[in-house]
């Protein structure tokens, strides 16, 4: 049984223009998100990783060195279905729990907004970059390629890809200018607010 799906994006193909084109989600969301999702089921055909949750073989597969294709594809369908839910047009602000928290844990939103961009533009070659709630705090947290805040037990709240084929038809390699823009204009803090408040 097909564990993985590719989720319907949350928005319109040009919702996100001018900050991230058509062009780019269209490629982005059908080319290379699809790809993860059908190697991923492909590998875990028959396999022990069939019928477990996505986030238990994400986990289970980066402790298994005979599963590293698993991983990589399952850790990637997960980081860009998060990445997806993480944007919308209107933007919007932090609202309730979260608000209060990122007063808390940033001091305020230019703040937690300042560590988002720093931690994006200083990560090194493919990866991604997340507000995560580690279940005391709030934290900006960077990874490599596939890995995901899941293998810390982590819950994503915000998730921004920085693999170049996330900005390269836009903004070719001015990966600082892709996070400002995103940060500044697309990050749905109503969708994040609503995370934060179901995790109780
Ligand atoms: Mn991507």
């Amino acid at each position: 049984m097909s564990r993985i799906t590719l989720p319907p994006l949350p928005f319109a193909q040009d919702a996100l223009e001018p900050f991230i084109s058509a062009r780019t989600i269209a490629k982005h969301h059908g080319a290379h998100h699809k790809s993860y999702v059908d190697k991923a089921n492909a590998l875990i055909a028959g396999t022990r990783y069939a019928d477990m949750d996505v986030e238990d073989i994400i986990r289970e597969s980066a402790r298994d060195p005979g599963a590293k294709g698993i991983f990589n594809n399952v850790a990637q369908a997960y980081n860009h279905a998060r990445y997806w839910e993480s944007m919308s047009p209107g933007g919007g602000k932090p609202q309730g729990a979260l608000a209060r928290r990122i007063k808390d844990d940033f001091g305020d939103l230019a703040a937690l907004d300042a560590q988002l961009q720093d931690t994006g533009e200083k990560h090194f070659a493919s990866g991604w970059v997340a507000l995560v709630w580690t279940g005391e705090k709030l934290a900006v947290v960077d990874h490599h390629d596939a890995a995901t805040p899941v293998l810390d037990r982590h819950v994503p709240l915000v998730t921004i890809d920085v693999w170049e084929h996330a900005y390269y038809l836009d903004v070719q390699n001015e990966r600082p200018k892709y996070l400002k823009q995103l940060i500044a204009n697309l990050i749905d803090w109503k969708a994040a607010s609503a995370r934060f408040d179901a995790l109780g």
